[in-house]
C-alpha cells in the first residue's frame, strides 16, 4: 500500500566534514554540483573559474552532473548549532552556515561596549541594565541624537522588537567625522533589508556655517552579531569639522526603516 513511499531515514555522524565542502573554494556544496570524467567534484562557481578544465587532472568539468552527491546533501538536515537556545530549525548543510552566521534569532550577540564580555540574547535589556547613560537612547524607527565629537557610538534600543543599532561616529576621515548605521543582531528573514537615513543640521557656531545648511544622507543597515569596531567605508554621512559646535557636538536625526528587495530605493 503505502509501504513504499515511506521514507526512511537514519541519523547518521559525517566524520569529516570536508567532503561536503567543494575542495576548491572550500564553500559548503549545493547543487549544481560537477564532476570531470575522472570523478573530481567542482561547484558551479568554480567550473566557471578554471575555465571548465578539472584543476586536478585538466579534464573537462562543467557538464557532467554529481547527482548522487546533490541528492545525498539535499536530504541531509542538521539542527542549528543554537537549538540549545531555542533554535528549532533543521538545516539543509549548504544554508547551516549562513543561518547561525546571519539569520538565526537564537545566535548569541556581543555586547559592543569596549571590555564588557556580554554575548546573549538579551543584548537590549543587558545594555539598557548594564550601560544606561546619555550614549544610550530609546529609538522608535527614528529618534534625534545629540553626537558628541569623541563619541565611538550612540546605542539606538529600538522599542517595538528589540533590535539594537548603533549609530557609528568614525575618526578615520581628514577633515570631519563619518556617521553610519549598523544593527548589532539577525539580519531580517526573508527578502527584506533595513535603510538608515541620517540628517545633520549646522550652524553650530564654527567658522562658515549658516544656520539653514544641513547634510544627509542614507545606506543599508548592516547586520552583525559582533560588532568590532567595523565603520562600513562603502557609505557613510561626512560631517566636516565646521559643523560641530564650539561644544563639540552635533545634533544627528536617525531615521530606519525596513525595504523589500524587490522595492529597494523606494521610500516608505
Ligand atoms: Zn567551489
Ligand atoms: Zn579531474
Ligand atoms: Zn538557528
Ligand atoms: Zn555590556
Amino acid at each position: 500500500m503505502d509501504e513504499n513511499e515511506q521514507r526512511r531515514t537514519l541519523n547518521v555522524t559525517v566524520e569529516d566534514l570536508d567532503t561536503l565542502d567543494c575542495p576548491l573554494c572550500f564553500s559548503p556544496f549545493d547543487a549544481p554540483i560537477f564532476q570531470c570524467k575522472n570523478g573530481h567534484a567542482a561547484c558551479e562557481a568554480c567550473c566557471t573559474r578554471i575555465h571548465g578544465l578539472c584543476s586536478s587532472c585538466d579534464e573537462p568539468i562543467g557538464e557532467i552532473r554529481c547527482q548522487p552527491l546533490e541528492r545525498a546533501i539535499a536530504c541531509m538536515l542538521a539542527p542549528c548549532a543554537f537549538a540549545e537556545h531555542g533554535c528549532t530549525r533543521r538545516l539543509m548543510y549548504a544554508e547551516k552556515a549562513v543561518h547561525e552566521a546571519l539569520l538565526c534569532h537564537y545566535a548569541p550577540c556581543a555586547c559592543p561596549f569596549p571590555g564588557c564580555g556580554y554575548a546573549g540574547l538579551g543584548l537590549r535589556d543587558h545594555i539598557q541594565g548594564a550601560h544606561a547613560g546619555g550614549d544610550v537612547v530609546s529609538f522608535a524607527g527614528s529618534a534625534a541624537v545629540t553626537l558628541r565629537r569623541g563619541t565611538a557610538f550612540v546605542v539606538l534600543l529600538q522599542e517595538t522588537d528589540a533590535r539594537v543599532f548603533l549609530l557609528l561616529n568614525g575618526g578615520d576621515v581628514p577633515s570631519g567625522r563619518s556617521l553610519s548605521v549598523v544593527c548589532v543582531g539577525p539580519c531580517l528573514a526573508g527578502n527584506k533589508s533595513m535603510e538608515y537615513e541620517l540628517r545633520v543640521v549646522g550652524g553650530g557656531g564654527g567658522a562658515g556655517t549658516s544656520g539653514s545648511l544641513s547634510l544627509s544622507a542614507s545606506g543599508p543597515v548592516a547586520c552583525t552579531r559582533l560588532w568590532m569596531g567595523y565603520h562600513p567605508m562603502e557609505g557613510f554621512l561626512f560631517v566636516p569639522d565646521a559643523y560641530w559646535s564650539s561644544s563639540g557636538a552635533v545634533s544627528v536625526t536617525v531615521h530606519v526603516r525596513k525595504l523589500n528587495c524587490e522595492r529597494q530605493g523606494l521610500t516608505a
